[in-house]
């Protein structure tokens, strides 16, 4: 028997004990943020590990890669041995074993692999080209079509709806429609259901599946193939952690193991709920004791946070969430829940830059304390000011807008009609030492003889007009990409880091975190180019194509995890509140509290469902319910301090406090004064919009611009001397020359 481990069964408490020596069929541990469930899943599974059930016995589950590794941690600190031996992860990594073990079982061949949301965009382009869509006509338009239909497919998904459902549904749609109005309604769902079909047709011709299918492959593969229920049999115990984000597909996946294992047993706090937007139902987790037949218990003691955080979450939980809760507080540290209120978001930044640095000093480490934001889009307006100040981040921000990112893609557009700028940007690394003059004029001279830049660098001699140095150093880069004229991206990418240029040299030297996370972000963007190459593409053009679509969409998010390698930096944490489930930080910094963005404004469009599958909609109440959660489950992450602030105005918009603010209770508010801007700096920084950058005499800085940046990025925008303009972004006002006259010049009106 494995030894009892001290951490986790000492220091129980009384109901934790119960639901860790729990032996009575499904259990549901339904209890509020901090009262220990994951500890309790834990020691219960040394508690069983104790009675001789084996680790390959046990199956732990839960939703998002850092809770799954979160659990993994904890049982392993607990019993390392058995740790390596047991199955712990995510419902869809387990979906993907299955499917990975029992390919031929689904039609596969042994090779099938997943598509990220980069290569479902992919299929969906290649294969929509040839459809004739007339509602879905800018599906080209990444922000405007791709999304939505993205989403629409991914929560067919969820709910187990196969595109014959849909096309049968909207066929219901269509032949009740009565108007103009409601047969173009109906119109448009079955061409939905049109594009939902070629899509995972093309994906099963492409022995692909994507991220929806992992759970209801493996639903189908347990209810067809023997072999597979008797594998999944073998799983004694079922834990999961986070139940409350079950959805219809992951609860039917529970299901179907039910039968086989009497020993369900899941942990959830219902006011925690915040994947709405994939279906998870806080209702799902009240249904468990109808669904299993099972017992529910709770637990009602708070450990991890001191008592003013406690107070403000369980006063925001019974003020604005159905499911209210009190809490006994174990803690008995003072600990501290602030506000700030600044006039900008630099000075916002300036003040989280402040508090770091108290907690610091009190002696919470910087990697102790974490940034939390809905999204990254947030995450970059704050992390950009603070970068900026130097405060050392854990956080690689928008992966294609890193400079060393914009590197590699200056590289891989060598050939393409921007290779002049990509030129300019890699010649001039100190590797070669070209000045701009000499790239352009081999540029210049390339469109001239009608040869592509790679071509012309591996024939500096005939190119007239370069400097001595210019010519060395541009023959050195074409000796390094000789060869690569049809390489792929991932070839040529490999060959020229490892094999051929210094590239990587100087980062390797370097010991210190900017270092570290470029190195990270070079791996990410290497993962990006490898998951291109694996749907068997080699064009270059296309791959820039596909990356500047990813950008658009902001979909980036799977490539900005930071590879654990990287964890024991002292650097703060900076992630999403999704991010965030299930861990806890002793200092938590909490931005953009204000109208706008907490609750936030925005809604996702969605297409609309037909009447008959209307659970695929999200329901009038689910945003705002959803809105609560988030910020419920941020203010919970906190252990000892929590300091929530906002800005008076958000880029160039006034903002005021939160509705949520009012709920909290009395609440300690800062008020930060105006800082002198530094105005005038000339000079554009890779956060420019392009609009700006376009005209930008400074050839390099443009590909420092991605399109993403729009004018609402500005924080503000005002004409200056000789046709020049002020723009201020992150706080910093840059001059930029000439753009209004070139803005006109293209015919587009500038006011
Ligand atoms: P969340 O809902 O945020 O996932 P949780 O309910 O899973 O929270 P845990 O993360 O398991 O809570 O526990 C919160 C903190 O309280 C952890 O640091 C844990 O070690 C501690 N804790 C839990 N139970 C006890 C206990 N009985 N004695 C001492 N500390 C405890
Ligand atoms: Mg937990």
């Amino acid at each position: 028997a494995a030894p009892l481990p001290a951490t986790e069964l000492i220091g129980l408490d009384k109901s934790q004990r119960e639901a860790v020596e729990w032996n009575a069929g499904p259990l549901l541990l339904d209890a509020g943020p901090g009262t220990g469930k994951t500890r309790t899943l834990v020691s219960r599974i040394t508690h069983l590990l104790a009675q001789n059930v084996r680790p390959t016995e046990f199956l732990a589950l839960t939703f998002s890669n850092r809770a799954a590794e979160e659990m993994r941690e904890r049982i392993s600190a607990a019993d390392p041995e058995a740790a390596i031996q047991m199955w712990v992860g995510t419902f869809h990594a387990f979906g993907l074993e299955l499917i990975k073990k029992w390919p031929s079982a689904l039609g596969f061949s042994a090779s099938v692999r997943v598509l990220d949301q980069t290569g479902s965009i992919a299929v969906l382009e290649e294969n929509l080209e040839k459809l004739d869509l007339v509602h879905f006509q800018n599906l080209y338009e990444p922000a405007y079509e791709l999304a939505p239909v993205l989403r629409a497919i991914s929560r067919c998904k969820d709910e187990l709806v196969s595109p014959d459902d849909y096309a049968h549904a909207a066929g219901e749609a269509k032949r009740a429609a009565s108007g103009d109005e409601a047969n173009e309604a109906a119109d448009k769902m079955l061409e939905f259901a049109h594009i939902y079909r070629v899509y995972d047709q093309a994906l099963r011709e492409a022995n692909a599946v994507d991220f929806g299918d992992l759970i209801q492959l493996s639903i189908t593969l347990i209810n067809v193939n023997p072999d597979v229920r008797e594998y999944v049999s073998g799983f004694k115990h079922v834990l999961v952690d986070e139940y409350q984000d079950v959805n219809f597909a992951s609860a039917q996946l529970l299901q179907a193991f039910a039968g086989a294992n009497p020993n369900l047993w899941v942990v959830a706090d219902p006011r925690q709920s915040i994947y709405r937007f994939r279906g998870a139902e806080p209702d799902n987790v009240a249904q468990f004791v109808n669904d299993f037949q099972g017992a529910r218990r709770a637990l009602s003691t708070n450990y991890r946070s001191t008592r003013p955080i406690v107070s403000a979450f369980e006063r925001f939980a019974n003020n604005e969430m159905n499911s209210a809760g009190t809490w006994k507080v174990k803690r008995t540290e003072p600990g501290s829940i602030g506000m700030l209120v600044a006039p900008s978001a630099r000075e916002e930044a300036e003040g989280i830059r402040d508090r770091i640095e108290a907690l610091r000093a009190e002696g919470i480490a910087l990697a102790d304390q974490v940034i939390l934001a809905r999204s990254h889009l947030t995450l970059a307006r704050i992390t950009a000011p603070l970068e900026a100040m130097n405060v050392p981040l854990l956080y690689l921000g928008d992966l294609f807008e890193r400079p060393e990112i914009r590197d590699l893609l200056s590289l891989l557009a060598l050939d393409a009609e921007s290779g002049a700028i990509g030129l300019a940007r890699l010649a001039g690394l100190s590797e070669y030492g070209v000045l701009r003059v000499d790239a352009l004029a081999l540029v210049k001279w390339s469109r001239a003889n009608e040869i592509g830049v790679l071509d012309a660098l591996t024939r500096t001699a005939d190119v007239p007009d370069l400097s001595d140095r210019g010519r060395v150093g541009l023959a050195r880069l074409g000796v390094q990409l000789s060869g690569m004229l049809h390489a792929s991206p991932w070839t040529m990418l490999t060959t020229w880091l490892f094999e051929r240029s210094n590239y990587l040299r100087p980062l390797l030297v370097r010991q210190d975190p900017a270092a570290q996370q470029q190195l990270v972000a070079i791996y990410q963007f290497l993962k990006v180019t490898a998951e291109f190459g694996a749907i068997g593409e080699r064009s270059r053009r296309r791959f820039l194509a596909r990356i500047r679509r990813i950008e658009a969409l902001n979909e980036d998010t799977a490539y900005r995890a930071i590879s654990s390698e990287a964890t024991d930096m002292d650097a703060v944490r900076v992630m999403t509140i999704h991010g965030s489930k299930g861990l806890e930080f002793r200092g938590v910094h909490l931005p953009g509290i204000a109208t706008m963005y907490m609750p936030s404004s925005r809604k996702p469009v969605r297409i609309p469902p037909p009447p008959s599958l209307a659970r695929l909609a999200m329901g009038a109440d689910d945003h705002d319910n959803e809105e609560r959660s988030l910020f419920f489950v941020a203010m919970s992450r906190a252990r000892d301090h929590l300091a929530l602030s906002r800005a008076d105005r958000y880029t160039s918009r006034a903002a005021s406090a939160s509705k949520f603010l009012g709920v909290l209770g009395p609440l300690t508010t800062t008020h930060r004064s105006p800082t002198p801007q530094p105005s005038g700096q000339t000079g554009l920084t890779r956060a420019l919009h392009p609009l700006v950058a376009y005209a930008a005499t400074d050839l390099d800085t443009y590909i420092d611009c991605p399109a993403r940046y729009g004018y609402q990025a500005a924080d503000g925008l005002q004409g200056g001397p000789e046709g020049s303009a002020y723009v201020s972004f992150h706080g910093c006002v840059y001059r930029t020359v000439g753009w209004m006259e070139a803005e006109r010049a293209a015919g587009n009106s500038v006011s």
